[in-house]
């Protein structure tokens, strides 16, 4: 499964919230894919139109989407004064599919701040700067290598051109993934800066509140997406029942738990979508890659029913629902019969026909 990896300067609140993270994993730990990793947190995909299905159909039960955080501990202490990062934080960044940084905002005198006062920009300076750093040296040992190779015809040219239009936007001090570039073969460089990157500033009830604030922190970390939550807030509002936390929320102002932001930010981020079907046994969402096809959805299930795919009956979501049900949206001529070469969206309700 894809993953994002969390990072941050100590301090800022990154074992508070991986903490929350895999105390909402113990919900998901009901489902039987879910395995238990010491610094792996696999929580479910928020999606309120299971319940939906899970209404029309009578299901007994409902199996969410995941999303799988991993805790990259080890950024050491004083990465700022140049003494660099561990191979083994650098080697846990290289498996992840997605980086986010917890940044502080929160201004708590009690906790310490590494550099000794609370500056977002700073922060979020120190990892690119690291991490531009790291790029760069893994090119200047790749570059000649690759020159090599391509002069003995052992790698294409495009790898040694990709690698040397990364080389000169690193130098400029600019993220791969924030420089906007579309460079190919760049995904073979195995570079961590054009991973994409998701920033959590974690936050007081003053900065939840603070709009501008976080309008400027957002303009700041552009095209990334940014969430604002309270880490604190956050782990206590995992260890209430669902009703009592839906009213604490509810109390505190904010739409959506962090927590449910950060799982929906993740996924899509990770270039995912979800597909839904439905039964009496479960209402289900399935993750895909945006742009799979409809046999290659119906892999995800069961490789069977790639391989002997036939067709897909498709109801979208909010077509099924107008209808009430499955029977009723087919007299209705809502009910699409799709073929191999069918890209599925977002929302289709599927069942799939195959050969067995
Ligand atoms: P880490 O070093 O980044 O993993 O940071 P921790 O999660 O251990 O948090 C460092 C300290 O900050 C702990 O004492 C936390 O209780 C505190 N802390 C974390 N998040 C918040 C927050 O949102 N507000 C406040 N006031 N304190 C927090």
């Amino acid at each position: 499964a894809l993953t994002i990896g969390i990072v941050g300067l100590p301090n800022v609140g990154k074992s508070t919230l991986f903490n929350a993270l895999t105390r909402a994993q113990v919900l998901a730990a009901n489902y039987p894919f879910a395995t238990i990793e010491p610094n792996v947190g696999v929580v479910p995909l928020p999606d309120p139109r299971l319940d939906k299905l899970a209404e029309l159909f009578g299901s007994e039960r409902i199996v969410p989407a995941t999303v799988s955080f991993v805790d990259i501990a080890g950024i050491v202490k004083g990465a700022s004064e140049g003494e660099g990062l561990g191979n083994k934080f650098l080697a846990n960044i290289r498996e992840a599919d997605a980086i986010c940084q917890v940044t502080r905002v929160f201004a708590d005198p009690d906790v310490v701040h590494v550099s000794g006062e609370v500056n977002p920009k700073d922060d979020i300076e120190i990892i690119a700067t690291e991490l531009i750093l790291a790029d760069l040296q893994t090119l200047e040992k790749a570059i000649p290598r690759l020159e090599k190779e391509v002069r003995a015809k052992k790698a294409e040219p495009g790898l040694l051109a990709a690698a040397q239009e990364a080389q000169a936007i690193l130098e400029t001090g600019t993220t791969l993934s924030q420089s906007g570039k579309q460079i190919e073969h760049l995904d073979e460089l195995q570079l961590m800066t054009s991973k994409p990157f998701i920033y959590v500033f974690n936050t007081d009830d003053a900065g939840l509140a603070d709009t501008a604030m976080q309008d400027s922190l957002r303009a700041l970390v552009a095209p990334a997406d940014a969430i604002f939550l309270d880490a604190k807030f956050e782990s206590e509002l995992v260890e209430l029942e669902p009703d009592e936390a839906r009213e604490m929320l509810a109390d505190s102002g904010q739409e959506e738990a962090g927590l449910d932001q950060l799982a929906r930010v993740g996924f899509h981020t990770l270039g995912l979508q979800t597909y839904l079907t439905a039964g009496p046994k479960e209402a289900r969402a399935w993750t895909i890659h945006q742009g799979w096809t409809a046999p290659q959805a119906a892999g995800v299930i069961h490789t069977d029913f790639q391989k002997g795919f036939i067709k897909a009956e498709v109801i979208s979501f909010d077509d099924l629902v107008a209808a009430g049900s499955v029977a009723a949206a087919r007299a209705a001529g809502k009910a699409r019969i799709e073929g191999k070469d069918y890209v599925m969206a977002d929302g289709d309700v599927v069942e799939f026909r195959f050969n067995v």
